[in-house]
């Protein structure tokens, strides 16, 4: 490979000022949570979907590798480059542009690099919504979004990235543009393209625009805190408040008692209404007529919850200010946990109905074993998403506990999730930190479409290699 010649093919592609080679790259080479170093060939920055094609072609002819990249916000070393300083992180941050709104359609077309949030901003300029929903929507961008099937706090409601994309349009592995952004609802048309770009991770292709799907805004929402004593009664809250609040259930969280602890550590200033308690659930509602209507639904169902005895105190948010601060208790944990150390994550989905026999038994396996060890577990409950994960005990220093005991306690967790019914990732995908397990927990069978999909689609390799196969 000539480096010089494509440095040099780049930059007149794209513009000498967008091709990075020197300076602190560690916005782009480093991930969010710090565990993922790689070296970069060069950082290169398109600022339309052609000059995507044209660097993609670039590489292709020089058989380099391309890793693509949004907001660098994902959780499992998927979007930084490996440490060889051959690959080019191809970031797709310029591509921001809202292309269309569609209101009749309820859709809008927006660029891979839009940031969540802006597009939220957006739709909702237009009296919409685009529901996607998560923490990070504040630097996360579309094609991130896509590319991991991101899930988020409004997945019960409104569904993943996947259910609120009805178009793509990709820059593919030979540097072809395939555009599929089509604001259709029904399209039998042969293979779903689509849905094999989304989750993909980057390994097929780079998603460099998409249509979404929008609905109407609520007219009002409802928000709520209720504090349980057992997993269990969180569970059967979350059936009270589905035949109580129907569709209009939009979320439906859980935390445990240590992963509000860790917030209360870190972020003193956050009122914790209900004080500690070993589960507490936030929930949200947004079918109202309006705000009072809202609130009205919710003191029914949490007075209903408490006559039964399914939860200890609850807290009904009386203005939108109170309810915000609600869900930034619930979104400080991650931060949270980052500030207390690293810690071992693990991303898992269950069927609702096992999530609480899932949890006394891995705790219980997990405390014998490494006594001391601090659960940290939260996530959407209400889509069978737990975000359980593993501290090291007090005292104990983080890095060599999870230098010496990482391995264990994923296989140990892993093991539990499997015999459960899971899945090993629900939301986060598979990246470069999950890539082994895939391999050995997927099925001989579904491994091999997976790599038969890979080969044919990008046969030489070159999109994103060593992530996700
Ligand atoms: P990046 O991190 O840049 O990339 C992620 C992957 O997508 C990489 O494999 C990359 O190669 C690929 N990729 C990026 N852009 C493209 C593109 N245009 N074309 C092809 N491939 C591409 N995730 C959830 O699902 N739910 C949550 O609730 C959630 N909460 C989070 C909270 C915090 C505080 C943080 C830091 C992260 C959270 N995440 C969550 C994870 C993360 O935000 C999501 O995975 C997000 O979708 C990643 O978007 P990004 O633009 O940052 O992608």
């Amino acid at each position: 490979m000539n480096a010089g010649a494509l440095l040099e093919t780049l930059r007149g592609e794209v513009g000498t000022a967008y091709v990075l080679t020197e300076g602190d790259l560690c916005a782009w080479e480093l991930d969010w949570r710090k565990r993922y170093r790689g070296r970069a060939l060069a950082v290169v920055r398109p600022g339309s979907t052609a000059e995507v094609a044209a660097v993609v072609r670039a590489c292709a002819a020089q058989g380099t590798a391309v890793v693509p990249q949004g907001g660098n916000t994902g959780l499992v070393g998927g979007g930084v480059p490996d440490a060889s300083g051959t690959q080019v992180l191809l970031s797709l941050a310029r591509l921001n542009r809202v292309r269309a709104i569609d209101a009749a359609n309820l859709t809008m077309t927006v660029e891979a690099g839009c940031v969540l949030h802006s597009v939220q901003h957006a739709a909702a300029a237009r009296g919409l919504l685009f529901a996607l929903s998560l923490a990070a929507e504040g630097s996360c961008t579309i094609g991130g979004n896509l590319a991991t099937n991101a899930g988020g706090t409004q997945v019960l409601r409104y569904g993943t990235a996947r259910e609120l994309c009805l178009g793509l349009e990709v820059v593919t592995p030979a540097g072809d543009i395939w555009e599929g952004l089509a604001g259709l609802r029904k399209d039998n048309t042969g293979y779903d393209l689509r849905d094999l770009y989304i989750g993909s991770e980057g390994t097929l292709g780079v998603i460099t625009a998409a249509t979404l799907k929008l609905h109407p805004q609520p007219a009002a929402r409802g928000t709520a805190l209720a504090a349980c004593a057992s997993l269990e009664d969180c569970v059967a809250l979350l059936g009270l408040a589905q035949a109580r609040l129907s569709a209009g259930l939009t979320a439906f969280e859980v935390m445990n008692a240590l992963s509000l602890a860790l917030v209360a550590r870190h972020f003193p200033a956050l009122a914790q209404p209900l004080g500690a308690s070993p589960w507490t659930v936030l929930l949200e509602q947004s079918d109202a007529e309006s705000p009072a209507h809202a609130r009205a639904l919710l003191e029914g169902l949490l007075a209903a919850a408490l006559e039964g005895g399914k939860i200890t105190n609850a807290v009904v948010a009386e203005s939108l200010q109170q309810s915000h601060q609600l869900w930034h208790l619930r979104e400080s944990i991650p931060l949270a946990q980052g500030q207390e150390g690293p810690n071992i994550k693990h991303d898992i989905a269950l069927p609702v109905s096992r999530i609480a026999g899932f949890v006394a038994h891995t705790d219980a396996v997990l405390v014998r074993r490494f006594p001391g060890v601090r659960l940290v577990d939260f996530g959407h409950l209400g889509d069978g998403n737990l975000h359980y994960n593993v501290q090291a005990p007090v005292g104990v220093d983080a890095a060599s506990f999870l230098g010496e005991y990482e391995a264990a306690v994923n296989a140990l967790v892993y093991d539990a999730v499997q015999a459960h019914g899971g899945s090993i990732s629900a939301e986060h995908g598979i990246g470069a930190l999950k890539r082994d397990e895939l391999t050995r927990r997927k099925s001989p069978v579904a491994l091999s479409l997976m790599r038969a999909i890979k080969q044919a689609l990008d046969p030489q390799g070159l999109m994103n290699p060593g992530r996700l196969l």
